[in-house]
């Protein structure tokens, strides 16, 4: 097929596969000339095929030498039909772990449900006995309990309504956009889907079936952000949420013997899920500009490594005084928020290219799809069919 991006909404309903392939390549190049890293051995990443997942799969295999199980919810595709960018990214990350020597397997299926749980486990149990890391990171619009019930989570306030200024990133039209709150049965679905439970729930599942080391570290990521976005994020429905899964980490570790628990707070970048966040395009847009004229820009990859090679395997894990692993330290840093905030006050559409990279932003998000990939052919056919080695 050609293949070309079909863009409704937030989502690419297209991806390429030549194009994921080549920014998966990317990212293994960036952890190969970082160096090695003497961390984990056996890791299991749950949501391991796009963003800060994606990344912490490759940090581990190619900073590491780990050994990878990711669990993935993807689709493959056909000959008439793309898959999705999460099928393209593990098929191609397989490929290179394996060239390079390196076990990498994926489960593909829904990671809240019991049996993808025990198919994981009956998978470590026969290759290598034991995890010795957990890295979990779902981002998921709904969960069905092991009962049946569908939980949807919302992006709502959790107090009134909320105005602040938004962006069509697509048109550059910058516009005002209220946020109503949440109602409590709405929360309490956001924290079901994204709070701590489902991780407790794995974490619980390893240790019950003696598939997680002693000593095993698991890693759960967060967003907190400045104050502009509180209202939308860190004090919305998702911050709630984010709270639960906080809680979740101290929980593990005291009632989870031999697992030590992290929250790792990440930069704001654009992914498929922080693309569907009101307000927050607009902000990553200003801030990717502020932090790239400072020189002090991550994406995913650079973010992973440094959680790797500076965060938890470097001279003992670094949290702040509430346990929490923080790589939003640069993003927060008062330089930084002060131009963003300046920025943010000044902004509209007549400023907006000088103000707010939305170029850097629209590739970033595109590129999520596999497209705008360098030295990539999209005008040639390409096998939209490919198979992710592990699973064929
Ligand atoms: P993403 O959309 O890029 O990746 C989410 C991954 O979860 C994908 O691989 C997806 O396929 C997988 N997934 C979703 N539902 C699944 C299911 N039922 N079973 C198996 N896999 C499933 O999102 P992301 O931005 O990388 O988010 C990952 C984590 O990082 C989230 O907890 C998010 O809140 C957090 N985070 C994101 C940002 C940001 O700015 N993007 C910042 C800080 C923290």
């Amino acid at each position: 097929m050609i293949v070309k991006p079909k863009i409704r909404g937030f989502i690419c309903t297209t991806a390429h596969p030549d194009g994921c392939r080549k920014i998966v390549k990317e990212q293994v190049d960036y952890v190969k000339k970082s160096g090695k890293v003497n961390g984990p051995k056996k890791v299991l990443v749950i949501g391991a095929s796009m963003g800060y997942g994606l990344a912490s799969r490759i940090s581990a295999a190619y900073g590491c030498g780990a050994a990878t199980i990711g669990v993935i919810f993807d689709k493959q595709g056909s000959e008439t039909k793309p898959g999705s960018a999460g099928w393209y990214n593990t098929a191609a990350f397989e490929q290179y772990a394996h060239a390079d020597g390196l076990y990498a397997k994926t489960v593909n299926g829904d990671a809240f449900s019991s049996q993808v749980k025990d198919e994981v486990i009956a998978l470590i149990k026969k290759d290598f006995g034991k995890v010795d890391m957990v890295v979990y990171s779902l981002a998921a619009p709904r969960r069905t309990t092991s009962d049946g019930t569908v939980y949807s989570s919302v992006l709502k306030t959790t107090g009134g309504d909320f105005t602040n200024k938004t962006i069509d990133v697509k048109t550059g039209a910058v516009s005002e956009v209220t946020i109503t709150p949440a109602t409590e049965q709405e929360i309490f679905a956001t924290v079901k889907v994204m709070g701590g439970e489902d991780w407790k729930e794995w974490i619980g599942a390893l240790k019950a079936a003696d598939a997680i080391e002693d000593g095993a570290v698991t890693v759960a990521y967060s967003y907190i952000g400045p104050e502009l976005t509180h209202p939308i994020y860190k004090d919305g429905s998702i911050g709630r949420a984010k709270a639960h899964l906080a809680a979740t980490a101290k929980e593990i570790t005291k009632s989870i013997s031999g697992v030590t628990a992290y929250v790792s707070v990440n930069k704001a970048l654009v992914t498929q899920s922080s693309s569907a966040i009101p307000i927050v395009p607009l902000y990553i847009s200003i801030l990717y500009k502020v932090m790239k004229e400072m020189n002090l820009h991550e994406g995913c990859i650079e973010q992973m490594y440094r959680l790797f090679a500076e965060k938890l395997y470097k001279d003992g894990v670094k949290t702040d005084s509430e346990g929490l692993i923080r790589l939003d330290d640069w993003e927060m840093r008062d330089d930084v928020q002060a131009k963003v905030t300046e920025a943010w006050n000044k902004i509209n559409e007549s400023n907006l290219g000088e103000l707010a990279d939305i170029d850097g932003y629209n590739k970033d998000f595109i590129q999520i799809f596999g497209f705008e990939a360098d030295d990539v052919d999209y005008d040639a056919e390409t096998d939209t069919a490919v198979g992710i080695e592990s699973l064929e």
